[in-house]
């Protein structure tokens, strides 16, 4: 079991991450879900001691990471974010270089070297060098790295970052496998990546936990939302009071101000009800002009938009 106790992560003033909880359960496949910035790669780099939390706790199977770094560390194997480095050695060599590292008992060494090998489907290219392989094999050979010394948590920084669909496709599949006796977190930007694959997701946008949840519930939440952007000109003000003038309305955010004078509302319905037709018919009434209006697609930033309900960068 991980357990994330208020993480706070700062770096000068900057707050990198603000206060994030959260327990994985052992067998777990955890997806750490946030667009480029959220500081996924800072919370996978803090729970696996990377670096250290400017406060807060992480417990890895009770082994408190700040306290016995080195005990809490043998518990985790770590794929950081892009592909290895070790460019000039084969993926046999890399592998079993990390075996070293990872202090892989020498009378096991080779035997253990050339399972894992098999298990990531390197045995075909293990005596080829690195810097000659594909991108996902070069995925691959970081996946046997972090495998190398057994670990019973696996923690994977965007491992389909750059990859065709084949080879993520290939990798899912290999996470999965990997799933099924080990607890495993993986990072990534694309919902529907981790939907395919984790049992719950952790959303996080600009530090702050947004939610954490089953793939299901979140894309639930997602697919009924009846929710609609609309960009109006609003030169008398009035967007505001159109709550009462529609009684479906339960919320109008403000997201962006734009330079052109016109402004970019979420507008949030009560129940399931469409609310296309009647904004259409009353802000035209109300002398409210409408230049765009849009139902969120089923994009990671819309459900952020409409986890959080407030304003991103859009
Ligand atoms: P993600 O992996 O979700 O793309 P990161 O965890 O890499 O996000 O980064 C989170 C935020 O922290 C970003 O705004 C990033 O620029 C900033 N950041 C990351 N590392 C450092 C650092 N060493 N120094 C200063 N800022 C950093
Ligand atoms: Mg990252």
């Amino acid at each position: 079991m991980i357990e994330v106790k208020n993480i706070t992560k700062k770096y000068g003033s900057f707050t990198a991450l603000d206060n994030v909880s959260f327990e994985i359960k052992e067998g777990e496949i955890m997806g750490l879900l946030g667009p480029n910035g959220a500081g996924k790669s800072t919370t996978m780099n803090i729970i696996t001691g990377y670096i250290e939390p400017t406060s807060g706790e992480i417990l890895i199977n009770g082994i408190n990471m700040l306290k016995k770094p080195k005990k809490a560390k043998r518990e985790i194997g770590y794929m950081p974010e892009g592909v290895p480095l070790y460019y000039d050695l084969t993926p046999k060599e890399f592998v079993t270089y990390m075996a070293g590292i990872k202090k892989v008992d020498k009378k096991v060494l080779k035997e253990k070297v050339e399972k894992i090998l098999s298990e990531t489907g390197l045995a075909d290219v293990k005596n080829k060098l690195i810097k000659n392989l594909s991108r996902g094999y070069k995925q691959r050979v970081s996946m046997a790295g972090a495998l190398v010394g057994e670990p019973k948590i696996l923690i994977l920084d965007e491992p389909t970052v750059g990859l065709d669909p084949k080879q993520i496709a290939e990798i899912r599949s290999l996470i999965k496998k990997l799933g099924k006796d080990h607890t495993v977190i993986l990072s990534s930007h694309i919902l529907s990546e981790v939907s395919q694959i984790c049992d719950k997701v952790i959303i996080i946008n600009k530090g702050k936990l947004i939610a954490i949840d089953t793939p299901d519930n979140l894309e639930d939440k997602v697919a009924n939302d009846n929710s609609v952007y609309v960009t109006v000109e609003d030169v008398d003000n009035k967007i505001e009071q159109m709550k009462e003038k529609i009684e479906d309305i339960k919320e109008i955010k403000l997201i962006k101000e734009n330079d052109d004078g016109t402004k970019k509302y979420l507008i949030s319905a009560n129940g399931k009800t469409d609310l296309r037709k009647s904004i259409f018919a009353e802000f035209a009434k109300e002398n409210i002009t409408i230049f765009e209006m849009k139902k969120p697609d089923a994009t990671l930033e819309d459900a952020f938009m409409q986890l959080i309900g407030e304003g991103g960068d859009k």
